[in-house]
C-alpha cells in the first residue's frame, strides 16, 4: 500500500498549479465555442479533447477527473451530480432489460433501491446475499450474471468483506465488478486488487466540508485479451472491440452522460478539489482519533448503550481490520441503544454533534438510521442492511476525540 505522505504530495502537487493560478480554475460555462465547423466536428468525433458542452464534460471537472483517476491507480474518471450519479450512470450504461445484478453485503440506502426498485422498473434483475455467503456468490455468478456491487466496509453495518476473495471470484467467472470506496479513499485500491470499477460519492471524505455533492466512476484499463471476455466486456456494447482500452468511459458518457445528464457541474469539481488538497492528512486524523474515541465509548457508556466497530476485540471483524484493512475502514462508528425512544434521547441531549444524513465531514455527525435513511424499508431489509430501531451512526471528524467522546456521555447522562 502506497502511504499517506505519497498521496499528500500527489494530491496537492496536482490540484495546485505552478504559474498563473495556482488554484484550479473555474470554467462556469455550459457551452464552448468552437475554431471552425472542422473543430466542431472533431470535437463531435471524439478526435479532438476541446470542451463539448458542459454535459459531456468542463474543463474544471475534467481536472478533477485526472486527479481522482490518478489516485486510484485507475486508467480515467468520469465525475457525476452525486455519488448515486455515479452508481445510476454506471448502472444505466452497462447494463441492459434482462441482465442481472448481484449486490453483496449491506448497502447505502440509495443504492438498495436504485438497484432492488428502480432499475427493477427497467427489466434489470437483482439478488442479494451477505458477504460470507460465498456458496450462493458462487451459484449465482456461475450463471453468467453482469454485475456484482460492494461496498468496501458495510455503511452501517460495519461487515468487512473479504475483498481479494471476491474479487477473485467475479474474475473466475468473467463478471463486471463495481466497488462503491467512499468510506475507505486512499486506504483501499479496489482496482490495483483486480475490480473493473471504483465508485466515490465525492460529497464525504473526498470533500469533508459539506460544501459540494458529488460522485465520480473510476474505471481500470481494458487489455487486448480482455475484448475475448464476452459476459465481462464485449457484452456491454459492441464500441468494445473498437475503442480499445478507454472504452469503458466511452459508453459511460455516451450512454448516461448525453442521454441522462448526470454531470458534475464545475463549482461543485473545484470545491472537491479543494477538500483533496488535505485528504490524506484528514484521514490520518480520523484513523488515529477514532479507536481512542471507541475505546473512550466501550469502557465508559452504561451497559444498556453499546458501542460497535470493528477496532473492538470482541469485533467479528477484528482481524481483518487489522489485517486486510490496515486498521483504517473509514470514520463510521455505530451505537446500539437497544429502542428508538433511547436513541433520539441520546441524540438530542448532544451539544457538540451535529445531527445530520452525512458521512466524512470534518464535522463529528450522528443520525438515528430506521426512522431516517432507511424509513422506508420493510424489517426484514432493514434487517439484512444492518439497522436496528435503537441503531446510531456516528461519523467522526477532525475535533479532539476526547470532546466528542464527553458529548456522548453527558448525552447519556441527561437521559
Ligand atoms: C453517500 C453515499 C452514496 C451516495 O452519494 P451521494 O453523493 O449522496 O449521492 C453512495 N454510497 C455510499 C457508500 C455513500 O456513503
Amino acid at each position: 500500500m502506497k502511504d499517506y505522505n505519497y498521496y499528500s504530495t500527489l494530491l496537492v502537487q496536482n490540484v495546485g498549479s505552478k504559474v498563473r493560478a495556482i488554484a484550479p480554475v473555474i470554467a462556469s460555462s455550459a457551452a464552448f465555442g468552437y475554431e471552425n465547423a472542422e473543430e466542431a466536428e472533431g470535437i463531435f468525433k471524439g478526435e479532438i479533447t476541446n470542451p463539448l458542452y458542459a454535459r459531456m464534460g468542463n474543463p474544471t471537472t475534467a481536472r478533477l477527473e485526472g486527479i481522482v483517476a490518478k489516485m486510484e491507480g485507475g486508467l480515467a474518471a468520469v465525475a457525476t451530480s452525486s455519488g448515486m450519479g455515479a452508481l445510476a450512470m454506471v448502472m444505466t450504461a452497462y447494463l441492459r432489460s434482462d441482465d442481472e445484478v448481484l449486490c453483496i453485503g449491506g448497502f447505502f440506502g440509495g443504492t438498495y433501491t436504485l438497484v432492488n426498485e428502480t432499475m427493477r422498473r427497467f427489466g434489470v434483475k437483482s439478488s442479494f446475499c451477505g458477504i460470507e455467503d460465498y456458496e450462493k456468490i458462487e451459484t449465482i455468478l456461475q450463471k453468467g450474471i453482469h454485475i456484482v456491487v460492494i461496498e468496501t466496509v458495510g455503511n452501517p453495518s460495519l461487515e468487512l468483506p473479504d475483498l481479494p476473495k471476491i474479487i477473485e471470484l467475479c474474475n473466475k467467472y468473467e463478471t463486471l465488478l463495481v466497488v462503491d470506496n467512499t468510506v475507505t479513499p486512499l486506504t483501499l485500491r479496489p482496482l490495483e486488487m483486480g475490480a473493473d470499477i471504483v465508485i466515490h460519492s465525492t460529497t464525504k471524505a473526498m470533500s469533508g466540508h459539506s460544501a459540494a455533492l458529488g460522485g465520480i466512476a473510476v474505471f481500470r484499463a481494458l487489455k487486448e485479451q480482455d475484448k475475448l471476455k464476452h459476459n465481462k466486456y464485449t457484452h456491454l456494447h459492441p464500441i468494445v472491440n473498437k475503442m480499445g482500452k478507454k472504452a469503458f468511459v466511452a459508453i459511460a458518457k455516451k450512454r448516461a452522460m448525453r442521454d441522462m445528464g448526470m454531470s458534475a457541474n464545475a463549482n461543485g469539481s473545484f470545491l472537491t478539489m479543494l477538500g483533496l488538497e488535505t485528504l490524506a492528512l484528514r484521514i490520518q486524523r480520523v484513523n488515529d482519533s477514532l479507536p481512542k474515541l471507541v475505546s473512550m465509548l466501550d469502557e465508559k457508556l452504561p451497559k444498556h448503550i453499546k458501542v460497535s466497530h470493528p477496532s473492538l476485540k470482541s469485533n467479528t471483524y477484528h482481524e481483518r481490520f487489522n489485517n486486510d484493512f490496515n486498521k483504517a475502514i473509514g470514520p463510521i462508528i455505530t451505537l446500539e441503544c437497544g429502542n428508538k425512544e433511547i436513541a433520539f434521547k441520546l441524540l438530542n441531549n448532544l451539544k457538540v454533534v451535529t445531527q445530520t444524513a452525512n458521512i466524512g465531514d470534518n464535522r463529528t455527525l450522528a443520525l438515528h438510521m430506521g426512522s431516517t435513511i432507511y424509513r422506508d424499508f420493510d424489517k426484514d431489509t432493514q434487517k439484512y442492511l444492518g439497522v436496528t430501531d435503537g441503531l446510531i451512526r456516528i461519523s467522526v471528524g477532525l475535533e479532539d476525540p476526547s470532546i466528542i467522546a464527553e458529548d456522548f456521555l453527558q448525552a447519556v447522562k441527561s437521559n
